[in-house]
């Protein structure tokens, strides 16, 4: 299946074009239409298998076409560690080249400067933040960070964050969160604390297995 049938706005098309991406991979197929649509997702899927792409195309196409708080984090994208929130930032980067979505990463171990450009972002509103739980919630809790015109979550890597002990991190992070939005929960494994989580997360969830 070709991207062109998604129907994804000319901009992002021109940014799937400069990475050279030609044909959806099978979760890009299953998981990009439903979160167009506004569903819930859960999906089961390993790293490589295009899964970045498969939230973050639909989460960009919205952010343009829909309206969108401008002094808000608009999606809210919760990873396991640095080095992949440094990859989807870049990642985001490339697909949202032609638009003026703009995304940061905040993570964990990096120096001062990094915190208060963070915090820049953050407290403005940034379209997208990729983050890591603790570093997050060192932010949430100083009380600047805009949330209420936050429309998606997204949990990447789920049971990798599980398994780093973050799970009471993101019940927290979630406890910030306006009630009505769209939630996507990627996970290579379902443990049944996944499963959990996804019942407690989800609104009439569909579920996608690679
Ligand atoms: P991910 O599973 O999201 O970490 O993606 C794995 C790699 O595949 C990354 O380097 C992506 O840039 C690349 N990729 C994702 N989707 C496609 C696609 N449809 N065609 C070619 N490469 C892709």
């Amino acid at each position: 299946m070709k991207f062109s049938e998604f129907g994804l706005s000319p901009e992002i098309m021109e940014g799937i074009d400069a990475m050279g991406y030609e044909q959806a991979t099978p979760v890009q197929q299953q998981v990009l239409p439903l979160i167009l649509n506004g569903r819930d997702v859960l999906a089961s899927a390993q790293t490589g298998t295009g899964k970045t792409a498969a939230f973050v195309l639909p989460i960009i196409h919205k952010i343009i076409t829909e309206p969108h708080d401008t002094n808000s984090i608009n999606a809210l994208i919760i990873v396991p560690t640095r080095e992949l929130a440094i990859q989807i930032a870049q990642n985001i980067e490339g697909m949202s080249y032609f638009t003026n979505v703009s995304a940061i990463a905040v993570y964990g171990g990096g120096d001062g400067d990094l915190f208060t450009v963070e915090k820049k972002a953050l407290s403005k509103g940034v379209d997208i933040a990729i983050c890591t739980p603790g570093r997050f919630i060192a932010h949430l809790n100083m009380g600047y960070v805009k949330l209420n015109g936050l429309k998606y979550l997204v949990l990447d890597e789920a049971d990798r964050m599980l398994d780093m002990g973050f799970m009471g991190d993101i019940q927290k992070i979630i406890s910030f969160l306006p009630k009505q939005r769209q939630n996507l929960l990627f996970s290579a494994t379902m443990p049944p604390k996944i499963k959990e989580l996804a019942n407690k997360l989800l609104h009439q969830p569909e579920y996608v297995n690679i």
